[in-house]
């Protein structure tokens, strides 16, 4: 398959791995946003969070476990976890990923949603 989260996965395509387990892949942003900048992701290749079901979400919550284990080994205290799903909300790669985002004092309102039009 023509992924490049599952390439990132296997190892075709490199990365700064930050966490790995069987269920489970981290590692840093390319483009980071900032301070802190991780994608965790499923090893299995879901393509988005409307493609969860009670068939994969069980790999789901490992991701959310990873998320919990990475925050305290790198005494994370606050972070934001960020779903975009499909092209409106700015998805990019068809893999499913968190961004895992620390380090810097984040707003909440509508000027968050960085809207293009
Ligand atoms: P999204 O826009 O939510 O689909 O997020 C995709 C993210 O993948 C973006 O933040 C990119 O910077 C990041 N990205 C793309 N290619 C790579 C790569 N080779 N290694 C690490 N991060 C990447
Ligand atoms: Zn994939």
């Amino acid at each position: 398959m023509d992924c490049l989260f599952c390439k990132i996965i296997n190892g075709e395509i490199p990365s700064a791995k930050v966490y790995d387990d069987e269920f489970v892949y981290a590692f840093k942003d390319i483009a980071p946003i900032a301070p802190v900048h991780y994608l965790v992701i499923p090893k299995q290749h879901i393509c988005c969070a409307n493609e969860i079901d009670e068939t994969n979400s069980a790999v789901v919550a490992k991701v959310f476990e990873a998320v919990s284990k990475i925050a305290k080994a790198e005494n994370i205290e606050s972070y934001r976890l960020i779903n975009n799903c499909g092209d409106d909300a700015g998805q990019t790669v068809k893999h499913l990923h968190f961004h895992m985002i620390a380090g810097v004092k984040m707003g909440w309102g509508p000027e968050s949603l960085g809207k293009t039009e």
